[in-house]
């Protein structure tokens, strides 16, 4: 029976692969010229959103964990933590020149804001960036998918327990709590955290976090729960077995399709938007570097 290791399949890289074969490809499997075997690409410089959110997430999972550690204490100064700990991880991102006086600023209101927000909070942290898996078997070929993930939170939010995902945008949050209703990802986490056993999740919530585009350093915060009933959660099994075998297809006839209409989203524009337009070595070497694993 073929394994396939749960690192070489996870929530996101089946999202993108049913979203757009050639990002999946660029992503995770195409060889950087500095690699030394395949990993996938990213760009150098990071896009000024992602990085926002990374250290927004970064500053939640500090302040959440203090919760998690010790409910009763101090939780000013959680936040304070919580703020620092973001601040040390900005060096280790590539961010604009011209955007990098901003940044601070807003996170570091976005944090305080949200903080003052949800002080008497009816959501309860669990565990923070809990790594779960999910094995779904193909009963065609015998092989078993392992899905893995890390989920951002597990939380008791309104007496049940949810899989909290954060989410930063800029998009307003009727499109942000749109585009995840039928989230490979979401629906994974949830199969994930009951093949866990110690916890039966509800649904997803997601934590959104608002900038406004013409108001930098003011945020808007607003939850939403997503929950699946069995058929959907049969259907996301028989998801996953497709998808994985439409990979399997573009690996071995070495094609990987473009979904063009993919490309350009209300929230950006897809990273490899240059190189789909031109593929040349040298431009990998000069925006791209190879995928931490
Ligand atoms: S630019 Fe478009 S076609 Fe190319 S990888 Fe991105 S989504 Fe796919």
């Amino acid at each position: 029976m073929a394994i396939i290791k749960g690192s070489d399949w996870g929530g996101s890289r089946l999202a993108c692969a049913q979203t757009c074969k050639q990002k999946y490809y660029n992503k995770y499997v195409r060889m950087h010229p500095a690699s030394e075997g395949p990993s996938g690409i990213t760009r150098i410089e990071g896009s000024y959103a992602a990085i926002k959110g990374t250290l927004i997430h970064k500053c939640l999972q500090t302040y959440y964990q203090q919760l998690i550690n010790d409910s009763d204490g101090d939780k000013r100064q959680y936040g304070l933590k919580a703020i620092q700990a973001m601040l040390e991880d900005i060096p280790s991102f590539v961010i604009p020149p011209h955007k990098a006086p901003l940044l601070q600023d807003e996170i570091i209101s976005c944090a305080d804001q949200y903080f003052q927000r949800y002080a008497h909070d009816d959501l309860t942290p669990l565990a923070v960036e809990l790594p779960v898996q999910v094995k779904i078997k193909d009963y065609r070929t015998q092989e078993i998918h392992v899905h893995t993930g890390l989920i951002d939170m597990l939380a008791r939010y309104h007496g049940s327990v949810f899989v909290v995902d954060h989410k930063t945008t800029s998009q307003t949050f009727a499109s942000l709590f749109q585009k995840y209703v039928h989230s490979l990802s979401f629906k994974g986490y949830v199969a994930s955290v009951d093949d866990e056993g110690e916890h039966k999740a509800m649904g997803v919530l997601i934590n959104g976090i608002r900038f406004k585009n013409n108001k930098a350093l003011e945020v808007e915060f607003e939850r939403e729960p997503y929950m699946y009933n069995e058929a959907q959660m049969e259907e996301f099994e028989a998801t996953v077995i497709s998808i994985k075998r439409e990979i399997n297809a573009c690996a071995d006839e070495g094609f990987w399709p473009k979904a063009g209409e993919q490309c350009v989203q209300p929230w950006g524009t897809c990273e490899y938007f240059p190189l789909c337009k031109f593929d040349d070595p040298a431009m990998v070497n000069a925006l791209y570097k190879p995928n931490e694993r």
